[in-house]
């Protein structure tokens, strides 16, 4: 059993893609807990993206996280990192694997845009399974 980190961005939440997306996890056998529709702020996107803040894309990356809402969740079940890294495809939309969720709504002028993020590994997923417990937490206060 693993647990992985999901995340519907801005442009997935506006396009109203959610509801496909996790009917497709279901499909898979995946279940999916703790569902929480939330918007972003700098010091998590600088947080969740630390590893992409000296990209020159970066200032453009953060634009797209904070321009609306997103839904976080965590999906588990068998393989369950590897499974959704697979269903979401590729980082760029133009290159995502045909019928992936990045290559079906994607956006093909701003391929920052990719409607979804997905923990790639077991480390990072636990990480970031914590990290957005804590900002919860920290928004609640
Ligand atoms: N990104 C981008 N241009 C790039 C690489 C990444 O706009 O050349 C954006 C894209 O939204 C991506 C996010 O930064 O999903 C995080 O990048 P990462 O390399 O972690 O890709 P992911 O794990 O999301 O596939
Ligand atoms: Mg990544």
């Amino acid at each position: 059993m693993e647990k992985t980190f999901v995340m519907i961005k801005p442009d997935g939440f506006e396009k109203k893609v959610f509801k496909e997306v996790m009917e497709r996890f279901l499909e898979e056998g995946l279940s999916i807990e703790n569902i929480i529709i939330t918007t972003l702020d700098e010091e998590l996107v600088n947080e969740h993206y630390s590893h992409l803040l000296d990209r020159d894309f970066y200032p453009h990356l953060k634009e797209y996280l904070l321009s609306g809402p997103v839904v976080t969740m965590t999906v588990f079940g068998h393989n369950a990192i590897s499974k959704v890294r697979n269903m979401i495809g590729a980082t760029n939309p133009l290159k995502a694997a045909e019928g992936t969720i990045r290559a079906l709504y994607g956006n093909k002028e701003d391929t920052t845009q990719n409607v979804i993020h997905a923990s790639d590994s077991i480390e990072n997923a636990e990480l970031e399974i914590k990290r957005f417990d804590n900002y919860q937490k920290r928004l609640v206060r």
